[in-house]
């Protein structure tokens, strides 16, 4: 027998290490299944060492001995979510990959009020017969909006669809090349019409297209006119892009529906100096759009969905489509939304919906918390100082607008910038942060208040991992 044979021989069985009070103890806190599972995962890795030659007599003992702490700390990792919060310290309100628009506790609330029990969802209570899940913001909306209906999809990127085709499915659609825009990686103009089952009629030039664009290109296959707000972009100098107005005029005489996709979801024009040019789905309305789409977690602040509003002869027929049973909303995302718009309706939305606060947060009370944050981090480990910024609207919203903050500037004085980032990501709750010319930047205008002491102590943790670091050395 070779050596390692007879210690492979050593390994206990399963059934034995089910007999361990400690291993009992797991089965107390896990399914038995998983414990046995873990174990044998554990056993495996063992065996595997083994006939590597690594496992010494007198280690592996060590390692059996220690088989319930390891088995317990396998299974707390297998079983933790891998989904969590973040805390944004990059200045960029609306996030897509940090969840874009955070939801206002209240509207959790609502959210948890119709989740966790049944709910009138489709139920009306009045005539004890069926009801609709849009009742539950169709009449608000239009009120707000003054218009006729609206409904409620999955995100925008699937109203756009639905719109298309719905109404222009195997016909042509206009829309002008300066408009084919991709918004974040895969959501892209010409692929969402082609999937659509839409033809796709571009009409005048990357920079300039004229209003006779359009006229030219009416045919008896045309059946609607795509504008698209070019939210990420911006086409600067020699440009022009037909006014609204005129837009309107066209589709009127030439009975075509005018669609507009209008992303961020400004429900208002805002008196907001960095949302002055962003134009608000209110007064596009107004203009005499037919219907317009926008997002729900962008601008507006609520759930992520697609909000159709407009014509109620256009959204009746959009809600007869069978894909719009393949891209509705559930309970969770009505309750978000109604709340979300009982608020607008209220005109509260600007205190109590956390990203209109971001936007309209000063620069001084942002400087103000910095300075705060800055001394209770300032130590022999980490320096910081206050630096005039700018923070970001993103989301595919007024791109180029940038709001003046003040950021705190963080250096580690033995580590590098890198290093404190990284280690800022690993925190019980990660902090993200970015990085500018050698210095970590934390921008508080994304961070809630009650979050600022989170960040001291993800600091502090930091601090004693990098202490613990330098006595080892
Ligand atoms: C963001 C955006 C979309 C996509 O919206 P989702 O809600 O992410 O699906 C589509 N069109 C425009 C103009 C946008 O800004």
């Amino acid at each position: 027998m070779s050596a390692d044979s007879q210690i492979l021989q050593r390994l206990p069985s399963v059934s034995k290490l089910l007999q361990k009070d400690s291993v009992q103890a797991l089965i107390d806190l896990y399914s038995r299944e998983l414990v046995v599972n873990g174990i044998q995962e554990y056993l495996e890795e063992l065996r595997t060492e083994i006939q590597e030659g690594q496992l010494s007599d007198q280690v592996l003992s060590e390692r059996i001995d220690s088989l319930d702490s390891t088995v317990r700390f396998k299974l707390e990792q297998r079983l933790a979510p891998s989904l969590g919060k973040v805390i944004n310290a990059s200045g960029v309100i609306i996030h897509t990959n940090v969840g874009r628009a955070p939801l206002a506790p209240e509207a959790a609330e609502a959210i948890q009020e119709v989740a966790t029990g049944y709910s009138n969802l489709e139920y009306n209570l009045e005539t004890g017969k069926r009801g609709h899940r849009d009742l539950h913001f169709e009449e608000r909306i239009c009120r707000l909006l003054s218009c006729q209906a609206a409904s409620v999809c999955n995100n925008n990127a699937a109203a756009v669809l639905l719109i298309l085709n719905t109404l222009a499915r195997n016909k042509k659609v206009l829309v002008s090349r300066g408009e084919l825009v991709e918004i974040g990686g895969s959501f892209r103009i010409p692929a969402i019409m082609e999937r659509s089952g839409v033809i796709l009629k571009e009409v005048g030039t990357t920079n300039k297209t004229k209003t006779s664009d359009y006229r030219d290109a009416i045919d008896k296959d045309t059946a609607l006119i795509l504008r698209v707000h070019p939210s990420n972009y911006k086409i600067v100098g020699f440009t022009h892009r037909p006014e609204l107005s005129e837009l309107v005029e066209l589709a009127r005489e030439s009975k075509i529906p005018l669609v507009e996709d209008a992303g961020s979801g400004l429900l208002f024009s805002s008196s907001h100096p960095f949302l002055r040019e962003e134009p608000s789905v209110q007064s596009v309305l107004a203009e005499g759009v037919d219907l317009v789409c926008f997002s729900g977690d962008k601008l507006l602040g609520g759930p992520q969905a697609g909000i159709m509003v407009g014509q109620k002869e256009l959204v009746d027929a959009i809600r007869r489509n069978p894909l719009m049973r393949a891209c509705r909303v559930d309970k969770m995302s009505y309750a978000a939304l109604e709340w979300t718009l009982i608020q607008y309706d209220n005109g509260t939305y600007k205190s109590v919906i956390p990203v209109q606060r971001m936007l309209s947060a000063a620069a001084e009370e942002i400087k103000t918390r910095a300075q705060r944050l800055g001394d209770l981090l300032d130590s022999k480990l980490f320096s910081s100082e206050i630096k005039a910024g700018f923070s970001l609207i993103g989301g595919g919203s007024a791109p180029e607008e940038q709001i003046p903050t003040y950021v705190l500037a963080v250096t580690s004085k033995q580590h590098s910038v890198n290093e404190l980032e990284r280690q800022l990501r690993k925190s019980p709750t990660p902090v993200i942060a970015r990085i500018e010319n050698d210095q970590l930047i934390l921008d508080l205008r994304t961070v809630f208040p009650e979050q600022e002491d989170l960040i001291v102590s993800a600091f502090a943790e930091i601090a004693s991992l990098f202490a613990e670091i330098a006595s080892q050395k």
